[in-house]
């Protein structure tokens, strides 16, 4: 017998095995749902009201459960979160912006605003990968942006304003594996963006905002600069596309569908205060588990900084974090592989609130049952 013939135990196997951290876990109940519309919704027109009513919904919904204070909107369209840094790029920044980067999809949204050539070179604060680094105030910024959850190193930062920023500067939130894992209070941020494949357990190809009434006004004041903004990046046309609820080239149904079913579920159970409950739940196995663990520690070693959307576990040399994940995926537990830049011996767990708080400890025991045996 080879180690990667090692077979887990039915009994301590996690009910459902989806821990990646995007696309991750939907729910077996969105789907049947789906499938139960797959005939009156499914290849039908986005621009008539069986389709709209969805985007409603969804829309109607994330105000809800964000509890959107008076004067914020929903925003979506297509391309997801990073169709939506290039959106910002365009029609959000008018000159200067700020970044608190700690990762790999921080630095995209730098990448994305460095290279256009129509914008100041962004100030950047950079931290290595487990540690956080955070805006600070400067003169002259127009946009400041951070994550709150890094899913690529597994750190979460509060949302909160920049104190002492311009009068009139916006702060972006990718808030893509965060926002419905992590507590927010979006009055304390501009935009909260996200796409729908992470914490809200649908499908991908969206991006959604929370916009304030000050992103919004800077939207159509960059875009009556005169601008060139590809259409397809026009964010005052989403804006206005979405107050009709719709979206302006096709969305992928089943992904507006999935998620409208998927926030509507986590209202249902208690909103955002529930679904942040049940993600810390989540993350005390995991971290708990790794603390107490003689082969395993939580990669992030302040533990204020712990994501509870996306744990990132290391091992010890003794052990391979790539074949205990390959044994893992043999016996159906699967996506716990790490992001791969980021090259650790690590496993990458998500919290989202979809994944059950008893699967994430049952996932613990399936990996002492594989290191045991390695
Ligand atoms: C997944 C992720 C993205 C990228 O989302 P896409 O919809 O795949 O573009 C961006 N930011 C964060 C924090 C993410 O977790």
């Amino acid at each position: 017998m080879t180690v990667d013939d090692i077979r887990i135990p039915d009994a301590i196997k996690p009910v459902d095995g989806r821990f990646g951290s995007g696309p991750s876990k939907v729910r077996p109940e969105g789907v049947e749902a789906l499938s139960a519309v797959s005939r009156t919704f499914m290849g039908t027109s986005h621009r008539q009201a069986t389709v709209k009513e969805q985007v409603a919904r969804l829309r109607r919904g994330l105000a809800e459960f964000f509890a959107v204070p008076d004067g914020y909107e929903v925003v979506l369209a297509n391309g997801g979160t990073s169709a939506f840094w290039e959106v910002a790029t365009f029609g959000l920044i008018r000159n200067k912006a700020q970044f608190a980067e700690f990762g790999e999809f921080g630095a995209k949204f730098v990448k994305a605003v460095t290279d256009a050539p129509f914008l100041d070179r962004p100030t950047v604060h950079q931290a290595p990968g487990g540690q956080a680094s955070y805006l600070r105030a400067e003169a002259g910024v127009d946009v400041y942006a951070t994550v709150q959850s890094e899913t690529s190193t597994g750190v979460a930062v509060p949302v909160r304003r920049v104190k002492g920023a311009d009068e009139g500067a916006l702060l972006l939130t990718d808030a893509t594996s965060g926002g419905g894992s992590l507590d927010v209070d979006v009055s304390q941020t501009d935009v909260y963006y996200l796409a729908p494949q992470k914490a809200l357990g649908s499908d991908g190809g969206l991006w959604l905002a929370v916009m304030s009434p000050a992103a919004i006004e800077r939207a159509f004041a960059v875009k009556a600069t005169g601008r060139y903004i590809p259409q397809f990046l026009d964010l005052v046309t989403a804006i206005e596309q979405s107050r009709l609820d719709q979206t302006y080239n096709t969305p992928a149904l089943a992904t507006v569908f999935l998620a409208a079913e998927q926030v509507d579920w986590m209202n249902s159970q208690g909103g955002l205060a529930w679904a942040v409950k049940r993600s810390s739940e989540s993350a005390a196995a995991i971290y708990g588990w790794a603390d107490r663990s003689t082969f395993a520690t939580p990669f992030v070693t302040d533990p204020a900084l712990r994501s509870s959307a996306v744990a990132t576990i290391d091992f010890d040399d003794r052990l391979d974090a790539a074949r205990i994940a390959r044994i893992l995926r043999a016996n159906d537990i699967v996506d716990t592989e790490p992001y791969r830049k980021l090259g650790r011996n690590q496993l990458r767990i998500a919290l989202y609130p979809t994944i059950e708080p008893s699967d994430v400890a049952a996932l613990t025991a399936c990996i002492d049952h594989v290191a045991e045996r390695l």
